[in-house]
């Protein structure tokens, strides 16, 4: 019996109890002296004595541990897979895949199908080197569920039905993603990303991206879901200004009603945010709320996504009008007359935004702008020799035009 390179433990620990005529793994761990469920939950030193009994060099059987980290979650090369990221009660398998392994045993072909460890992956569905789906079968929630060759027995016979009964399709980018980092993790942007964290947002982001901003997830179908997946990890394979140029997207589609702001546009992705409490989530986070402070009028005062906002950069109408401490119909004459916003006067004061740092000094000088008489009065000047002093450019307005009335700062 040889361990498979891509093989999980508990598998291999199947098979080695089948080979040796035990009725269970769950048996053949006993008589060797460790349960079984320390292979499911990784433990160390009962893989060194399955790979000692059976004269098996132990690295490669250590490299595809996975090791239980707690209640919820596993680990595998350095991936955490928690509930979300793999299946319950529920095994999937690739017929062809086992198919092959059959056929290149001579005898006890029983004992040759193995299972991969990306298999494990709630998101693999679809076997990458056969471009099958895999089929899925209900599995004891107990440790007996991983006792693969017991689980696979009643299935072998059927295997030439199940891969004729398929249609083929090519897995996905995202399918291939998976696999590609369960075996060797790249050093992408979304490979900075927690496993679990990465699999989720990729599936969030591509159900609003593939079945709108408010699709209920609940009734996702598995194709749906794979769909989905594919969708968000198109986004995301190339890195935040991706993810943020999706947002930007969603901000200026048509039918959007930005009143609401941030929840509105984004929908789900934006309720998943707020409500995934795993802190693998917070570089994400820190994506979106940097995009919200480039491209919305949050300044301090305001918090996103939990955390309070620092620095203004944009401003709209009605913010910057309660800074200034000007009506914002006043302040908005101004800023248009100025070239800062359009003169179009149909968006709402809360919809026309502007950048706040080119904008700071006159803003500043608003703040503290006086009427023509207030300026006549502030340097002493007679009425009729003001006009003369704007005339030659000695008294200048901050802004001017001829739909608005002229105003003065105080220097
Ligand atoms: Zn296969």
């Amino acid at each position: 019996m040889e361990h498979a390179q891509d093989e999980t433990v508990p598998s291999f620990g199947s098979r080695t109890g089948a080979c040796n005529f035990q009725p269970s793994a769950v048996n053949f761990c006993d008589d060797m002296g460790f349960p079984f469920k320390a292979l499911v939950n990784g433990e160390r030193s009962s893989v060194l004595t399955l790979a000692r009994l059976t004269r098996t060099d132990p690295q490669p059987l250590l490299a595809n541990l996975f090791v239980r980290q707690d209640r919820r979650t596993l680990r595998f090369r350095g991936n955490d897979l928690s509930p979300l990221a793999r299946l319950h009660g529920v095994m999937q398998f690739c017929p062809s895949c086992l198919q092959e392994d059959m056929a290149a045993y001579d005898r006890r072909v029983h004992l040759a199908p193995y299972f991969r460890y990306v298999w494990s992956a709630r998101p693999y569905m679809t076997c990458h080197r056969h471009s099958l789906p895999l089929h899925q079968t209900t599995v004891p929630r107990s440790d007996r569920g991983h006792d693969f060759h017991r689980q696979i027995l009643p299935h072998l016979p059927n295997l030439q039905k199940l891969t004729e009964g398929s249609v083929h399709r090519p897995a996905t980018d995202f399918e291939h993603y998976i696999y590609a980092r369960m075996t060797k993790r790249g050093d992408q942007w979304i490979d900075t990303i927690g496993f679990t964290m990465a699999i989720r947002l990729c599936e969030i982001l591509g159900s609003v991206a593939s079945f709108g901003r408010w699709a209920t997830h609940i009734e996702h179908t598995r194709n749906q879901w794979r769909t989905a997946g594919d969708a968000g990890y198109q986004i995301v394979r190339h890195g935040p200004d991706a993810l943020q140029a999706f947002l930007s997207d969603l901000q200026t589609q048509e039918g959007r009603d930005s009143r609401d702001g941030a929840r509105s546009d984004f929908g789900n992705f934006y309720l998943w945010l707020t409500e995934t409490r795993d802190p693998d989530i917070e570089p994400i986070k820190d994506i979106v709320r940097q995009h919200l402070i480039d491209s919305t009028p949050v300044g301090p005062g305001d918090t996103i996504l939990g955390r309070p906002v620092e620095k203004r950069i944009i401003h709209s109408i009605w913010t910057a009008s309660k800074d200034v401490g000007l009506h914002p119909q006043t302040l908005r004459s101004y800023l248009a007359t100025a070239g800062v916003v359009p003169a179009d006067p149909s968006p709402f004061h809360n919809h026309v935004l502007f950048p706040l740092e080119p904008n700071a000094k006159l803003l500043d000088q608003l703040s503290r702008a006086m009427s023509l008489k207030s300026a006549r009065t502030y340097i002493n000047c007679e009425r009729t020799v003001f006009p003369l002093l704007m005339k030659e450019g000695h008294v200048r307005p901050i802004v001017q035009g001829a739909s608005i009335n002229p105003i003065f700062d105080r220097v």
